[in-house]
């Protein structure tokens, strides 16, 4: 229901630069992909125009029925509610509790004096705690987001990306900043979002081995090109 299409996708930025070049990509619904390329070779800005946050400059691109190129208002939020986030940052707020982290895109006609004194609503709360326990975060559940390690708030993050109920996630260098044990456990944890829930998830890495090692589907980037697109477990460096 909600494939991803590139058709010769080009991205210019404003200022000349090029971000994609002549891209064209079919990614299924379900499929579990990795995006391997050094830095400014396009990852983020694949990610950054599948959601619509960076317009194409020319090609087609849609996610299930809705042609991203030419979506507007409500039609980009729901494009952007069927997508769920996942930065090298974790982009919480590190003052609130992990709950209000996780559930900060629902929480929008709640009452701030609820959230305070607990009183989410039935469905928020089950939600959240679904998506706490299945990156093994429920315990922390009522901590400051700002107390957690770096591994742990990239979980937090990506529960809060299952809080949304999103077909599609989108990991934009999740591991990038955590130590090598740590980043193949946040690893295991997109897998697990793949093969447990049937949500697509694409993930930059700049790491080809962590692809090989859980990416089903591995893309190439180079200059804004894509350079080799196969099995993770063929591709080498030289590709
Ligand atoms: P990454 O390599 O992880 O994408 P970058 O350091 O390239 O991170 O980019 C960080 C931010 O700077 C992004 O928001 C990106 O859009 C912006 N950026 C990157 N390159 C340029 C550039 N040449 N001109 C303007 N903004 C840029
Ligand atoms: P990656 O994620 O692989 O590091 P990016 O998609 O961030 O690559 O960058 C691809 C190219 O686009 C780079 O040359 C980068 O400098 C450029 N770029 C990225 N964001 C911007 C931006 N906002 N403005 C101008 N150039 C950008």
């Amino acid at each position: 229901p909600s494939s991803i299409r590139l058709r010769d996708v080009t991205v210019r930025y404003p200022n000349g630069t090029v971000g994609l070049r002549g891209v064209s990509l079919d990614i299924p619904a379900g499929e579990m992909v990795a995006v391997v390329g050094l830095s400014g070779s396009g990852k983020s800005t694949l990610i950054r125009t599948i959601n619509g946050l960076v317009p194409i400059t020319s090609g087609s691109l849609s996610v299930g029925d809705v042609r991203v190129d030419a979506a507007r208002g409500r039609e980009l939020r729901r494009l952007r509610g069927d997508i769920g986030m996942v930065f090298q940052g974790f982009n919480l707020a590190g003052r609130t509790s992990v709950m209000n982290n996780v559930l900060v895109g629902r929480l929008a006609h709640t009452p701030v004096w609820r959230t305070l004194v607990g009183a989410y609503r039935a469905d928020d709360r089950r939600l959240a705690f679904e998506a706490l326990d299945r990156v093994g975060m429920l315990a922390r559940v009522w901590d400051r987001a700002s107390a957690l390690s770096g591994g742990q708030q990239q979980r937090v993050a990506i529960a809060r990306a299952l809080a949304q109920q999103p077909r599609i996630v989108l990991a934009d260098e999740p591991v990038a900043s955590l130590d090598p044990p740590t980043a193949h456990g946040v690893m295991k944890d997109l897998q697990r979002v793949n093969v447990d829930l049937g949500i697509t998830v694409l993930v930059n890495l700049h790491l080809l081995d962590l692809a090989r090692a859980y990416g089903v589907r591995l893309i190439g980037m180079r200059g804004g090109e894509v350079v080799y697109d196969g099995t993770a477990a063929d591709a080498t460096d030289a590709d």
